[in-house]
């Protein structure tokens, strides 16, 4: 059409407050459901190949929304960046995961908490010194938490970030470089960043051992890992085969629907004590 209508114009129109209002009612949604005590965090097991034993878990945000259901991170973590609400749901979830941490070593399970940190998180004011407080208020040895960030979060300002994560890494924190090899500068990365371990994307993993160019991928991010001194963990193990391939090439760790979907807190604790991973 050479010319939108009037009609056309205020149908546009009209289209655009319904999507504007959405977009509000899905933010207040969001921040409402912090008050409302809807955020729950699943755990998703990490299994060390070498001992054959569950050695730590990463938490991993859910909404329970009374309107839409089990809602996926994919879909609200962008707006939580976008309004700012990931700093104080993000807090929810180190404290959150710090606490869950606590009550697992009381019940004899010393497991390390992995928790996903944001940019925006990253660009906060005095982040190491909140995780600090977050530590000490829930009583957990800062050894016991992990931190997972993405090489695309420290691009924004990677000098800062350099400082942070030494900040972090001095008080004990782990901290993992998540997604590894899908973002850019990796090996920059690699090279200035006090990192313990790096996690081999699940896109790398998925067609293994198969995928000749994946396997290739994969034995040389962990001869790399390996050669920097640094632990090398795979996500997104689904089939025996693929985890086959990972500990014949020496890959320490791996994590996914083989071992375990992320489940709720109670059924990490059903699970270690039933399973022949403990
Ligand atoms: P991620 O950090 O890469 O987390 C791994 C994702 O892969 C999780 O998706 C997990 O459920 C899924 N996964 C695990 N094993 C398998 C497997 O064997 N096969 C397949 N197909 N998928 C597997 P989830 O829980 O939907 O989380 C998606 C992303 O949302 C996370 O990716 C992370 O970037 C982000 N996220 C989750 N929780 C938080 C959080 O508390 N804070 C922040 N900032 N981001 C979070
Ligand atoms: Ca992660
Ligand atoms: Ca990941
Ligand atoms: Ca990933």
């Amino acid at each position: 059409a050479k010319e939108l209508g009037r009609n056309n114009l205020q149908f546009y129109a009209a289209e655009m407050n319904a999507r504007a209002d959405n977009r509000l009612q899905l933010e207040n949604r969001l921040r409402r459901a912090l008050e409302r005590g809807e955020y729950v965090l699943h755990y998703q097991p990490k299994l060390d190949l070498h001992s054959n034993a569950i050695f730590g878990v990463e938490a991993l945000l859910r909404w329970e929304s009374p309107e839409l259901g089990l809602v996926s991170p994919l879909d609200f973590i962008p707006v939580l960046e976008e309004t700012g609400l990931i700093l104080p749901v993000g807090e929810w979830v180190l404290s959150s995961a710090c606490r869950q941490a606590v009550a697992w070593q009381r019940m004899g399970l010393p497991l390390r908490v992995a928790v996903n940190l944001s940019a925006r998180q990253f660009q906060q004011e005095n982040l190491a010194g909140r995780i600090g407080e977050i530590l000490r208020a829930s009583g957990l040895p800062a050894k016991f938490l992990a931190l997972e960030i993405t090489e695309s979060m420290v691009m924004a300002n990677p000098g800062q970030v350099v400082d942070t994560l030494k900040q972090l890494k001095s008080m004990g924190i782990s901290l993992a470089m998540d997604d590894f090899g899908t973002g850019y500068s990796s090996l920059a990365y690699l090279k200035n960043f006090p990192i313990d371990s790096l996690k081999i994307d699940r896109s790398f993993v998925n067609e293994l051992p198969d995928n000749s160019k994946d396997a290739a991928i994969a034995k040389t991010i962990i001869a790399l890992a390996h050669n920097l001194n640094l632990q090398v963990i795979a996500e997104g193990v689904e089939h025996r085969a693929q985890a086959d391939f990972l500990r014949a090439h020496g890959c320490d760790a791996i994590q996914g629907y083989l071992v375990s979907r992320p489940v709720p807190a109670q059924q990490i604790s059903a699970l270690l004590q039933n399973s022949d991973f403990a």
